[in-house]
């Protein structure tokens, strides 16, 4: 599956092209052009803000920003939290080498750099009265370091491969080698088994998305422009101040807020008119519209979103492309039951152990918390693949009760307090945010957002330039006309 996905990326994109200009010949809007383009951006996340600034420094066009919630920064949304900001969405910065970087970087938010693998690799790992000796924690590291460029080197070097296998298909393979080169079977299958989930929650947290779904083409396709494996970490301010400053170039763009957009018509003799969720009609018509919700909105609701629907061949892509997402849960406990150097904690939670004779779904997500560098009372649970659709289904009482039995079991501490603060979004509940992204590449971060943003605002320059007003469609990091 994910090696059609790839595939069909990369044979649609050019078709898709080609199809926008044949479509948009026969259909040149005939309504007079004013002397600056009437814009509406539909979205004031990371790309739509960035769009707006890219046309205030391009001095074009009467722009509108319609905003379906009521804040800016869409999938980036920091909220306040003692006295910094929980980053609910974007946190880091893949690579240096980029605009958003240097954006941070000039409002003092960048604090550190990250390794990929640090959240295991500096983990203290919990297992109760688990028999799990040093040596076989040893023995896993040894057998999983070399796995990371290991699966880069096969993806580059193995065109077939690394469009066919999945980081899991190869991962299971390796694993039964192992597991049979150390003769490992009963309990201590049990124990690899608990170790190996840690290994998949890495791939999981830093591509977002089941690891069975991760082409080994992402490793291959994936290119920050900076070193392999490490990230730029912001401090308690972080996308708060990056996504203010972002709004802030948008000039005398209109911004408005709880404003959901339910149709995008073009009209060949008026232009584009758009119509909220509500029924009533914008008063404004449009020469341009740029649409930049997220993927997992347009699948659901491109149908009803575009009049008339949008191309075979766009909508082909809206529902093949992207999969997968993200979501963070952060607790805050009272009493540490950790040490404050200690940069995030492992659960492990082994069958047969512990008074579990399975490990379930819940165990299973949650196999690492990382600590919150500003407030070290702070953990954050980072849930990918299945995680957040199971998380979104409970309850916060029953998150509670499920981390303090599971951090209960895995202390020996049968009074450990449960957390005095559970802080999540859910995002597969929000249709304005719906995920399905996952970091096939650098166009699904901010950066992309923030990259496609310009992009689109450039097209339309040129575009008005040329005195040929057109729709415009561009959503996150793909361009689809
Ligand atoms: C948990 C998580 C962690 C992440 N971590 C990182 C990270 O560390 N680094 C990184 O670079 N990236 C990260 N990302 C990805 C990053 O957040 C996104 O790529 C980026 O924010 C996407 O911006 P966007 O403008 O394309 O889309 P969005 O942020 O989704 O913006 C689209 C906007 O459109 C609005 N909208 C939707 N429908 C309508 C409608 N019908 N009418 C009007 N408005 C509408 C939405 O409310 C939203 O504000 C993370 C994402 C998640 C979920």
């Amino acid at each position: 599956m994910t090696s059609l996905i790839s595939s069909l990326c990369l044979l649609l994109l050019p078709i898709l092209a080609i199809a926008s200009i044949s479509e948009h010949a026969e259909s040149l809007p005939k309504f007079p052009s004013p002397t600056r383009p009437r814009v509406a951006i539909i979205g004031a996340g990371m790309a739509g803000l960035s769009t707006a600034r890219r046309l205030n420094e391009l001095n074009i066009g009467s722009v509108d920003i319609y905003e379906a919630l009521d804040r800016i920064g869409g999938r980036i949304n920091s909220v306040p939290y003692f006295d910094g900001y929980i980053q609910h969405g974007a946190q880091f910065i893949n690579g240096d080498k980029n605009p958003l970087y240097e954006i941070a970087n000039e409002l003092g938010v960048v604090s550190d750099v990250l390794g990929d693998l640090e959240h295991v690799e500096g983990g203290r790992f919990f297992y109760g009265d688990c028999k799990v000796t040093n040596d076989d924690l040893d023995l896993f590291t040894d057998f999983t370091a070399p796995l990371d460029p290991k699966y880069r080197a096969i993806a580059h070097e193995d065109d077939v491969v690394s469009r066919r296998d999945a980081i899991y298909d190869v991962y299971q393979r390796d694993y039964a080698e192992f597991l049979q080169t150390h003769n490992i079977s009963g309990h201590r299958r049990h124990v690899f088994d608990a170790l190996s989930l840690t290994f998949r929650s890495y791939w999981e947290f830093e591509w977002a998305s089941d690891w069975k779904d991760q082409s080994l083409r992402n490793l291959v396709d994936w290119d920050d422009k900076g070193a392999v494996g490490v990230s730029f970490t912001t401090n308690k301010i972080g996308y708060k101040a990056i996504i203010e400053k972002v709004a802030e170039g948008r000039g005398s763009a209109r911004l408005h807020l709880n404003s959901p957009i339910g149709n995008i018509k073009w009209d060949d003799l008026r232009g584009v008119i758009l119509t909220f969720e509500n029924g009533t009609t914008v008063d404004t018509i449009y020469d341009y519209v740029i649409v930049t919700t997220s993927l997992g909105h347009l699948k659901k609701y491109h149908t009803s979103l575009f009049t008339p629907n949008v191309h075979r061949y766009r909508k082909r892509a809206i529902e093949k492309i992207g999969f997968g997402g993200s979501a963070k849960v952060f607790f805050r406990w009272a009493n540490k039951f950790w040490n404050d150097e200690d940069h995030s904690i492992v659960t492990l939670a082994v069958k047969g152990c512990n008074g579990k004779d399975e490990v379930d779904a819940f165990d299973s997500e949650i196999t690492t918390l990382q600590q919150l560098g500003w407030e070290s009372n702070t953990m954050v649970a980072w849930i990918a693949g299945r995680g957040p659709r199971l998380f979104d289904e409970m309850e916060d009482e029953e998150i509670s009760y499920r981390i303090t039995d599971l951090m209960r079991r895995l202390t020996n501490n049968a009074t450990l307090e449960a957390p005095e603060l559970i802080v999540r979004q859910k995002l597969t509940k929000n249709k304005y945010l719906l995920g399905s992204y996952s970091y096939v590449s650098v166009a699904q971060t901010a950066i992309g957002a923030f990259l496609s943003g310009r992009r689109e605002a450039d097209r339309l320059a040129e575009d008005w330039s040329a005195r040929k007003p057109a729709s415009l469609a561009g959503v996150g990091g793909y361009r689809l006309e």
